[in-house]
């Protein structure tokens, strides 16, 4: 399932993150999704609430923000954003000039990381 392999790098970036900034469990990743990108919410959300168990983002929650397919139509000078997944036409004029403009996007926006307890380097040896 593709979403299963996107939730996957998802969460193997989050857990990057997290360590690198020596932190040890995730509480949110907040994504940002494209509704031309291709990808269900529902199946990445379940996605990845399988696959974080037996992770440090096992407690963590998946926030989805979608973005609109935007336009900029070559013929009226207009932008435009459509309710589907995809442009057909310039919804003012018809005219199939346009610049897809946004909606294919894919991106961790941010990852809220906490600490269970003091880290290993800072106890007393
Ligand atoms: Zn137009």
């Amino acid at each position: 399932m593709h979403e299963a392999s996107i939730a996957d790098g998802l969460l193997r970036t989050a857990i990057s993150v997290c360590r690198d900034n020596g932190f040890s469990r995730i509480e949110i990743v907040r994504i940002r999704i494209g509704r031309a990108s291709g990808v269900m919410p529902e199946s990445l959300l379940f996605a990845f609430d399988a696959l974080k168990a037996e992770t440090i983002a096992s407690e963590s929650s998946l926030v989805i923000e979608e973005v609109p397919v935007a336009g900029y139509c070559n013929t009226c000078k207009r932008d435009f954003t459509v309710s589907g997944s995809f442009i057909l036409c310039c919804p003012y004029c018809s005219s199939n000039s346009f610049t897809v403009k946004s909606g294919r996007e894919l991106d961790i926006i941010e990852v809220e990381v906490g600490e269970d307890e003091v880290k290993d380097c800072l106890k007393d040896t």
